[in-house]
């Protein structure tokens, strides 16, 4: 791995250099919270965010997007819809660089998906190590750090004094302030990044001392989970598969209000729903996706009114499933990246990581 040290300036720099060059989407805080949006100047990004509540997916994989356009008439015509600008999605963390792999698989996976893929290959990922928060557990699916999959990544270098620099485990948004920085050590992912980096700022060689830090901070995050799940991520798939019939699923579906939110914020959610437009003259339109979720009632819905999934305890084991068994065959890996998001947005404290570890009870108590 090759690393570079740019200090807290260069890294303002270089945001002002791409910004001129690309779409830049990153972290920002909106009414307090952070949330990924475009950045129009460098003073605008918050690097050091809590969790987000959408994940970068929204760049990749719109919430909704046209297709095609069609012409009916005398010259029929249909035109193809494929947009993809240079962007950039900067400061990503390990655990959405991870589910964006994921989707690379996904809609790579015969036929592939030009949309996606037009738009994948025009987009640069900087990453940027994290804090985690009460409902994060990327540690407990081996997706806490990302060796690939990145064209830079951010190590933050936590500065030897003053009071915002202290990692904080209540993980208030408010204690992240932007000093906890003493300038960062960036992971060269690919030549596009180094490129990039010595296009539009100035950096040096690192030191061996700070390259330590990083192992040091690795160390130290590690500690700060507060959840995990009680198994090893290999034997999820063969758990799930025998707790089919758990009465957990009846449990939790009782409280489930099937709002779908679970869905829309999982950075490796990608089911979609394709619709048509019409215009009124009926002689143009356009065919569009839009993302759909599992855990609607109307998801399952077939002709006739007829419903595989009707009751919302078999609709959350289906997402569930889809998350730590039935990906993992077709893709090889699990779906769930530890984010937490699915939980941190459920109105009713359905929790992903208390449903599986009530799950591996169950399986315990079995075998
Ligand atoms: S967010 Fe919670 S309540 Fe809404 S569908 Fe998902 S599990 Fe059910
Ligand atoms: S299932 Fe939940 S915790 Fe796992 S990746 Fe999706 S949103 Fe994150």
């Amino acid at each position: 791995m090759e690393y570079r040290f740019l200090s807290k300036k260069g890294i303002a720099s270089f945001l002002t250099g791409l910004l001129k060059e690309f779409k830049v989407y990153g972290p920002i805080k909106k009414d307090g919270f952070p949330l990924y949006g475009e950045i129009a100047s460098e003073k605008d990004i918050n690097l050091f965010h809590t969790p987000t509540h959408l994940s970068p997916k929204q760049y990749l994989f719109p919430p909704k997007e046209t297709l095609l356009k069609f012409k009916n008439g005398e010259t029929p015509s249909i035109e193809s819809v494929v947009e993809a600008n240079d962007q950039i999605l900067f400061g990503i963390h390990a655990c959405d660089i991870h589910a964006i792999r994921l989707l690379d698989r996904v809609f790579s996976y015969r036929p592939s998906d030009i949309n996606y893929i037009k738009r994948r290959e025009k987009t640069v990922i900087v990453g940027i190590d994290c804090i985690p928060d009460k409902y994060c557990f990327c540690k407990g699916v081996n997706t806490m750090t990302v060796d690939s999959g990145f064209d830079l990544f951010l190590h933050p270098l936590i500065s030897p004094n003053g009071k915002s620099n202290r990692i904080n485990s209540d993980r208030k948004p408010a204690n992240l302030g932007q000093d906890m920085s003493a300038g960062f050590l960036v992971e060269i992912g690919t030549q596009r990044g180094k490129e990039l980096l010595r296009k539009h700022t100035k950096t040096r060689k690192t030191t061996v001392k700070e390259i330590r830090k990083i192992a040091e901070s690795k160390n130290k995050k590690a500690e700060l989970f507060t959840k995990s799940i009680n198994a090893e991520p290999s034997s999820l798939p063969l758990i799930y598969s025998g707790s089919y019939n758990s009465p957990v699923w009846e449990k939790i579906g009782k409280i489930c209000y099937g709002c779908g939110s679970c869905n829309n914020v999982c950075p490796t959610c990608y089911c979609f729903d394709v619709r048509d437009n019409i215009q009124a003259n009926l002689t143009e339109g356009e065919r569009y996706r839009v993302w759909d979720a599992c855990l609607l009632e109307d998801f399952a819905k077939v002709a006739g009114g007829h419903n595989f999934r009707k009751t919302r305890g078999e609709r959350l084991r289906h997402r569930f499933n889809r998350k730590f068994q039935y990906q993992v065959d077709k893709f090889g890996g699990l779906f769930c990246v530890g984010c937490g998001r699915c939980s941190r947005t459920c109105l009713v404290n359905i929790n992903i990581v208390e449903v599986t570890n009530e799950l591996i009870e169950e399986s315990n108590k079995r075998s």
